[in-house]
């Protein structure tokens, strides 16, 4: 067995929202464990002398510092640890591999940094981290900017010419979906976008840096290189590149939802239940969710409510539903008419249009489908439905040729 009788995995207090087993687990490390412990059993823990390797999470990164033996030129050079080794000779080891995750992150975005003026949002232990490797790559400056201190928010407009941004503070992240730490079009020379967090897939910043067509990574392929570095460590024998970029891309079709959108009637319900008997996916039907939490029908909403009510509750619920990973999400007909709706669905999501005849579209049970007429709904989403997805797909035929058109197209892309 690869653990030996040793001890590997990830200490920290509150890990629920970790990645790292799957992570590790497909790095090599079957035995991996999230190891959740207490500050007053951190020591006795550090002193077991079956640890084989540790990674170190919140808030151990720097508690576990006189604990070591050793520690590596990153780690002592920014104070934070993120892992630990136990030699033959039963000496600690600390190490920090962020910034060689960082710099596999920013390689595989194509952002470099040579000559450029860079500005990390953030002073915690990630910012750090990435500042090290940074202003190792000849930059033009590198600025940190914090809520305290001399750079900061309120006085951005200093560092107008900055050309790359880096997030390195938890602003967007899960659960906090959403929030963006500032506004992009502030920096006209801007040409690279890094967010360390990987959870949304795409933060508010990463979707602003899309729609204003500037390269752009989220932290997953750090997360996973800097997981990489340290099964090096553990077992004393590299990754590859090749295992690396396969891991991610597992991890992102795995984390991906698959959204379905399209014209009241268009078969999103059929096709995505079809999906879900097919991947074993939960499929999320966002009107049944409305109406479960209104206590009445959706035509009943709209019939007491009106139209203005309904789309409210259906951004509520279409914010909550884009939070969630891994699902298939089936969304009403008018969901594109809000464009709010795109950053929600868009950060974890897939957007796949179901295109159907016109005249085989139901309107019973379907209130604006009755009073507007297809054709005429049609002419008005039209633009709307091109706005939000990101492929088409046609459901004249078979729900099961559907089903499977869409699968296999999700799989060709959703770990890109
Ligand atoms: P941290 O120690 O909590 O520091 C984050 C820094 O962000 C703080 O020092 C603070 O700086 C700033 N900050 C915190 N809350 C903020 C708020 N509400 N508004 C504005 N700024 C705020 O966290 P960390 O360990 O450095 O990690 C930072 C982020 O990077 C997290 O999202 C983490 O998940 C991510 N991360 C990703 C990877 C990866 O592999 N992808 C690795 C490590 C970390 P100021 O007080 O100076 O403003």
């Amino acid at each position: 067995m690869r653990n030996g009788g040793k001890i590997y995995g990830l200490i920290g207090r509150a890990l629920g929202h970790s990645w790292s087993r799957p992570i590790h687990y497909a790095l090599g490390c079957p035995d991996y464990r999230l190891i959740e412990l207490e500050p007053n059993a951190l020591p006795a823990f550090l002193a077991r002398d079956d640890i084989g390797g540790l990674n170190v999470a919140m808030p151990y990164k720097k508690a576990v510092l006189p604990y070591c033996d050793w520690v590596d030129e990153y780690a002592a050079a920014i104070g934070s640890v993120n892992t630990l080794t136990r030699g033959p000779d039963g000496k600690l080891r600390a190490w920090n591999t962020d910034a060689l995750g960082f710099r596999a992150m920013a390689r595989l975005a194509g952002i470099s940094f040579r000559g450029r003026k860079a500005l990390i949002l953030g002073s915690g232990g990630a910012a750090l981290s990435v500042q090290a490797e940074v202003r190792r790559r000849n930059p033009r400056d590198v600025v940190l900017i914090s809520r305290t201190g001399e750079n900061r928010y309120d006085n951005l407009t200093r560092h107008a010419d900055a050309e790359i941004l880096i997030n390195a503070t938890p602003v967007g992240m899960y659960p906090e979906n959403g929030n963006a730490p500032l506004d992009l079009t502030a920096f006209p020379s801007l040409c690279g976008v890094l967010d360390l967090i990987y959870n949304p897939r795409r933060t508010a910043l990463l979707l602003q840096a899309e729609s204003l067509g500037v390269a752009c990574s989220d932290g997953l392929p750090m997360l996973v290189a800097q997981a990489a570095v340290a099964e090096g460590l553990f077992f004393g024998a590299e990754i590859s590149e090749a295992l690396q970029f396969h891991v991610l891309s597992c991890l992102r079709q795995d984390r991906t939802n698959l959204v379905l959108i399209g014209m009241p009637g268009c078969g999103k319900s059929t096709i995505g239940r079809a999906l879900s008997l097919l991947t074993g996916r939960e499929a999320v039907d966002i009107d049944a969710r409305i109406a479960r939490r209104a206590g009445k029908t959706v035509p009943e909403i709209f019939a007491t409510d009106g139209e203005a009510a309904f789309r409210d509750m259906e951004r509520r619920e279409t914010a909550n539903a884009g939070k969630e990973t891994g699902k298939i999400l089936i969304t009403g007909g008018g969901v594109v008419k809000d464009e709010r709706n795109y950053a929600a669905l868009k950060q974890n999501g897939r957007i796949y249009h179901l295109l159907r005849d016109l005249s085989l579209l139901p309107t019973a049970g379907r209130p604006l489908s009755q009073r507007t007429g297809p054709e005429r709904l049609w002419k008005e989403r039209e633009v709307l439905y091109r706005r939000f997805r990101d492929c088409a797909v046609d459901n004249n035929g078979s729900v099961q040729d559907t089903a499977q058109a869409v699968w296999e197209e999700f799989c060709a892309h959703s770990g890109d």
